[in-house]
């Protein structure tokens, strides 16, 4: 077994717990809806998949997994869309659960998939869990996805992958301007090695770097790669015409932002105290 071989294999052997892992949420059908402007949820009831309706056609955020296609593609028909009418595929990072199926929607719509620089590799590998697809444009920080009239901004937020993504856009609500962020992931995963991570040495550092930008982010509207980062269930049954888009929440943001960032510092400082034992 060379290095590079023995190395994929025990980078797969540390996510093949993770994808053990399911939540019955993950692919259970969720009501397709309006969050505000032209920004649909077409998700299943964790796995958050988010819609940009503009007069050149749809961005989609994250796949999913292939099984869940059907109920994505459901969801996008229910809200009056066409499927194909699918032009350009993002996602939250290159994790099975958020990118699974990108190669599937890309066969089936002829969409552009665009991915964060560090991203890319695990984006177009083949390895088992991986999809294996061509990424059409490559990301880089801060860089916009332009689409009839919609701009999307990359924030680099790594760490749970090199490559992860929080999605920064403005939406139109009856006039309203609205600052959508839609967070990648801050989250350390059972199995992550935050010292001496021989595969990800700056790990730690690129937490800590993800933090400060997710702090410096104004959000009028808080989502995110799961549906359970955001409260997605309980703010879903709050929705009433009429009434205040209980989506529209930038203390829950503040609060996230800071109850992920110590948790976060807390394993590190257990890691620092243990190193190499994997986060729990
Ligand atoms: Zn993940």
């Amino acid at each position: 077994m060379t290095i590079v071989k023995r190395g994929l294999f025990l980078l797969f052997i540390s996510v093949a717990p993770l994808m053990a892992q399911t939540n019955p949420d993950w692919h259970a059908a969720f009501p397709a809806f309006k969050i505000a402007g032209n920004l649909f949820y077409v998700g299943t009831a964790d796995l958050a998949v988010y819609l940009i309706n503009t007069p050149q056609g749809n961005i989609i955020i994250n796949s999913d997994f292939p099984e869940d296609v059907p109920l994505i593609r459901k969801s996008i028909e229910q809200l009056g869309f066409k499927y194909s009418d699918t032009k350009i595929i993002l996602i939250s990072h290159a994790h099975g659960d958020h990118d699974a199926a990108t190669a599937l929607i890309k066969k089936d719509t002829g969409a552009q998939l665009m991915i964060m620089d560090a991203d890319v590799r695990e984006e177009e590998s083949s390895a088992r869990g991986r999809p294996g697809a061509h990424v059409d444009r490559i990301l880089h920080d801060r860089d916009t996805v332009q689409l009839g009239g919609s701009t999307l901004t990359a924030y680099l937020t790594p760490g749970h992958t090199k490559g992860c993504t929080t999605w920064v856009m403005q939406v139109d609500e009856g006039g309203r301007k609205l600052n959508a962020v839609i967070v990648g992931s801050p989250n350390v995963n059972p199995g992550y090695i935050l010292v001496g991570n021989k595969n990800y040495p700056q790990i730690a550092d690129d937490y800590v770097k993800t933090f400060r930008v997710l702090q410096s982010l104004n959000a009028d509207l808080f989502l995110g790669a799961h549906g359970a980062y955001f409260g997605m269930k309980a703010k879903y049954t709050k929705m009433k015409p009429g009434s205040s888009n209980p989506f529209i929440d930038p203390a829950g943001y503040k609060s996230y932002v800071a109850e992920r960032e110590a948790t976060f510092q807390k394993e590190w400082d257990r890691q620092k105290k243990n190193p190499g034992s994997p986060a729990p």
